[in-house]
């Protein structure tokens, strides 16, 4: 008979091999079992760690014996072993979930469809800045198993993708944050984007009056949900034209009204660009002040925060031009705030694996800035028809080399080249860091 174990964790990666070692530390018999191929760090972590593991598919007899299955981000939840699970009844959770039951911490969760790494490492920054004792997780560096392992600090910021919302259950959130809502993943959710809504408003769950549900106010599909549901916590809104939520531009300032304790600040004094990034700054200055952050400490650290590679990252100026990676634009949304951010006449290289895109929400903003287009991905037709009888330079490129290479021939002093692809990498790359990189040793060689 195959050896049983109490917890078995699917998926091998940073979450899996964190939660591995954490349930190891309570005294469960643990399995780590990954469809692929485990990285050698991982694998050495586990055979030092004396935790048992299997690659390259998962044996479903020892799975069914399991007491209790962690399951990382990444495996759907329609794929088979987690549905062969789930008919056994066996509960599945996420690493999030299991380790923050072993934390007294304080969370700050955010989610959204655009904007939660930013607004997460922008939290991080200021409450460092101030001397909180802080850790970073979700989709960001070390897993919170890992940490809460050796540490357990006053607060936790942590990403969370709706993913690993889904299999979250018991965890509450002190401040939780929904930066925007606009369809992304749909495959993942039977191309309902109702499902989608609904996972990322399970942020709230758990959440009592103590508790704080910081939000988009000037998003409809936030807003609506808002309305319909019963929320515990204490509503923080955000707004970049309503003067009647808590906090709001006016003026090029932007105003922290209704919170813990009032201040202003210039947008300008910000170093990073865009409403999308003023909006960044509202929210992480709203879960700073809730922590009891003084607002000088606040508006210094809100400044100074330098932003996160591969967003709207000011790479380099060549002969009067300027170059920016936004490699991580993979949606309409993200890259109609890059280009609506643009100051300059811009080349844009967009392309890649489209999850769906309706180009004519960026007509507008194209039509604004754009002087030329640079496809590149494997299939651009669907981009060239759009744009087309829209912008008078449309090129189609299939290397990163050649695509910055036609960029700067289309370009002039003054004006700018933007990668913001709208799409998804992995038809030339391996993944979105992969592409900026790429870009930025393409401009470095010109
Ligand atoms: P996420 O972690 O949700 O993917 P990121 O902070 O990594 O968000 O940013 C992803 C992309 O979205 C980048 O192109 C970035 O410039 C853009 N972006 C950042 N914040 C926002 C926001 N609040 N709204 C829309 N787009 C944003």
């Amino acid at each position: 008979m195959d050896k049983q174990y109490s917890t078995v964790v699917l998926g091998g990666g940073e979450s899996g091999v964190g939660a591995a070692l954490l349930a190891k530390h309570n005294g469960e018999t643990v399995l780590v079992s990954d469809g692929g191929v485990l990285k050698e760090k991982h694998r050495k972590e586990l055979i030092e760690a004396e935790i048992d593991f299997e690659e390259g598919g998962h044996t479903k007899s020892i799975v069914e014996t399991a007491k209790t299955i962690i399951k990382s981000p990444g495996i759907p939840e329609n794929a088979e072993i987690v549905l062969f699970a789930k008919g056994k009844s066996i509960p599945i959770i996420g690493e999030i979930e299991y380790a923050a039951a072993f934390s007294k911490a304080k969370f700050i969760a955010i989610t959204g469809s655009n904007g939660k790494t930013t607004t997460t490492l922008w939290i991080y920054h200021i409450m460092k800045q101030s001397g909180k004792k802080v850790g970073l997780a979700g989709n960001i560096g070390q897993s919170l198993a890992r940490q809460v392992l050796h540490d357990d600090p006053e607060w936790f910021v942590v990403e969370l993708s709706s993913f690993q919302l889904d299999s979250m259950y018991t965890f509450r959130a002190h401040i939780a944050i929904l930066t925007n809502i606009t369809p992304d993943h749909l495959d993942r959710y039977e191309y309902k984007f109702e499902n989608y809504v609904r996972s990322k408003f399970r942020i709230v769950q758990n959440q009592t009056n103590n508790d704080y549900f910081v939000y988009f106010n000037d998003d409809p599909v936030v807003t609506e949900m808002v309305d319909k549901m019963e929320i515990a916590a204490k509503k923080i809104t955000f707004s970049l034209t309503n003067t009647n939520c808590d906090v709001y531009v006016k003026d090029q300032e932007i105003v922290f009204n209704r919170v813990n304790q009032p201040f202003h600040m210039f947008y300008d004094e910000l170093l990073l660009k865009g409403k999308h990034n003023t909006c960044n700054a509202m929210m992480a200055g709203i879960a700073s002040d809730i922590t009891r952050i003084r607002k000088e400490k606040i508006r210094e650290s809100l400044a100074d925060f330098s932003g996160v590679e591969h967003r709207l990252e000011e790479y380099l100026s060549i002969h009067g031009v300027q170059y920016i990676n936004d490699s991580k634009a993979t949606n309409i949304n993200s890259t109609w705030y890059a280009l609506e951010s643009m100051s300059r006449p811009t080349v844009w290289i967009v392309g890649g694996v489209d999850k769906g895109n309706d180009y004519s929400e960026l007509d507008a903003v194209v039509e604004k800035h754009v002087i030329a287009i640079v496809c590149l991905g494997v299939d651009n037709q669907k981009i060239i028809d759009h744009f087309k009888d829209k912008v008078s330079v449309i090129v189609e490129t299939r290397s990163m080399e050649e695509a910055v290479v036609t960029a700067s021939k289309l370009s002039l002093p003054g004006s700018a080249v933007l990668l913001s692809p709208t799409c998804a990498s992995f038809d030339l790359f391996a993944n979105y860091e992969d592409r900026g990189a790429q870009f930025k040793a393409a401009v470095r060689n010109l």
